[in-house]
């Protein structure tokens, strides 16, 4: 009972005001943003967006009225600490705020770079609008980008800067780009492809310095000894959960905020969603903090259900994408934990299929411009069956048949 207070308006924290309000919550919601900009949709920020010359204004969920229509205030600040005796938020810069329930989706921050010159101006990260911006703003004065970082983010950039005419190095320290995120199969394809588009990647290695002269990047040294020049430095080295608000309350707290499988806190009157989140999963038999639109999106939808009276455990299926310069990669499931990899279709044709098995229980698959395969994928996990490796292999078995 009492106002929903929303801490952070990032892509769980949105659904979770419009799913109250659709499904009839009638009391006062509050959605504390502190970025400059209505909520907005984060995947373009390196994709679209910083190809285009669209306004920020498509990047919005929805325009400002359709807050004032569904009385969502959306309050501009910071919330600094909660008085969960007194149930209340205070906000930065000084407004409290009284709650009946808060949700926390305060999302992840950008891990810096800890090394000399990583805060001059020509380093850039990319997780805000703003970073998109300024990025987008001052790529066409730059010739040459050291991207630090093979992940999905790094090399999404990468493609988007090779395409815009820029000299692109891409530093990674595993021995293959986006290892914690996809099998050695999409690693390669991924890396052949960036390859032939130009940029060159450098595997096995680490920046450890950063040159500049007069304030200007000069460009990037590495582990084992080379000197990349650069005038451009992009850093896309992971994020940190911002857990801070929920531990100084003293909520537990380990790699996000600690929420059980109704993504309830410690705290009954407090629930955390999205990139913040370390919730435990039946499905998957343990804890997981998951960093994906789907994951926000219906953590948020789960914890509108509970608070209007349809309380269920989260039992969302994870799904993910990727656009990185032609190539579309999605991912159904948790590919995660796998011993056996089975390819449908052909990298030497641009499309294939990886499906992930733990023996023959299928995990996921990782689809490279075979979004059939994706969308199979998906409702196969949402009817809970499998098909085995063998038929997964076959390219004459009907995928269909297995979802009648
Ligand atoms: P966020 O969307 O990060 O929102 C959190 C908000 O809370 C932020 O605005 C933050 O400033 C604010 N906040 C934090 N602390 C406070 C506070 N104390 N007070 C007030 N506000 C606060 N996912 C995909 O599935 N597919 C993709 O292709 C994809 N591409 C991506 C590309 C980029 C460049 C980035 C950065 C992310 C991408 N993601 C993608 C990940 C996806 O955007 C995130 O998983 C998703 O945004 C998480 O939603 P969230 O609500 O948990 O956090």
């Amino acid at each position: 009972d009492g106002p929903v207070i929303i801490v952070g308006a990032g892509h769980g924290g949105y659904q979770v005001a419009a799913s109250l309000r659709q499904a009839g919550f009638a009391q006062r919601i509050c959605l504390i943003n502190d970025e400059a900009h209505l909520p907005y949709q984060r995947p373009p920020l390196s994709k679209a967006y910083i190809k285009g010359s669209a306004g920020p204004d498509s990047l919005m969920f929805r325009p400002e009225k359709f807050y004032q229509d569904q009385k969502i205030e959306l309050i501009s600040g910071r919330a600094v600490s909660i008085d969960r005796a007194a149930r209340k938020v205070l906000l930065a810069p000084g407004e409290t705020l009284p709650y009946g329930h808060l949700v926390l989706a305060t999302g992840a921050r950008n891990r810096l770079l800890d090394l000399p010159n990583a805060n001059l101006p020509d380093v850039k990260y990319l997780r805000i609008l703003d970073e998109s911006e300024a990025l987008r703003q001052i790529m066409p004065t730059k010739t040459r980008v050291v991207v630090i970082g093979a992940g999905f983010i790094g090399l999404e950039f990468a493609a988007t800067a090779r395409i815009k005419g820029l000299e692109v190095d891409v530093l990674e320290l595993a021995p293959r780009v986006m290892a914690r995120a996809v099998t050695a199969e999409v690693s390669e394809y991924f890396q052949a492809r960036h390859r032939e588009a130009g940029i060159r990647i450098h595997l096995g290695v680490q920046a450890t310095s950063i040159g500049a002269e007069n304030g200007k990047v000069t460009g990037v040294s590495l582990s084992d000894g080379r000197h990349l020049p650069a005038d451009l430095v992009v850093v896309g080295v992971g994020v940190l959960p911002n857990i801070e608000l929920a531990a100084e309350a003293r909520l537990p707290v380990a790699a996000g905020i600690i929420v059980d499988e109704y993504l309830s806190t410690a705290d009954p009157d407090i629930s955390a969603i999205g990139d913040c989140a370390l919730f435990a999963s039946q499905r998957f038999g343990g804890s997981l903090r998951l960093e994906s639109v789907q994951n926000a999106t219906d953590h948020a939808r789960c914890v509108a259900a509970r608070l209007t009276g349809d309380k269920k455990p989260y039992d969302g299926h994870p799904w993910f994408w990727s656009d990185q310069g032609d190539d579309k990669l999605q991912i159904a499931g948790l590919t995660t934990g796998y011993d056996r990899v089975v390819l449908r279709g052909d990298p030497a044709r641009k499309a294939f299929s990886a499906f992930c098995y733990h023996g023959d229980r299928l995990l996921g698959i990782e689809s490279i411009n075979r979004a059939g395969d994706h969308m199979f994928g998906r409702r196969l996990q949402a009817m809970d069956r499998s098909i085995t490796p063998e038929q997964a292999a076959d390219e004459s078995f009907d995928l269909k048949s297995a979802l009648a």
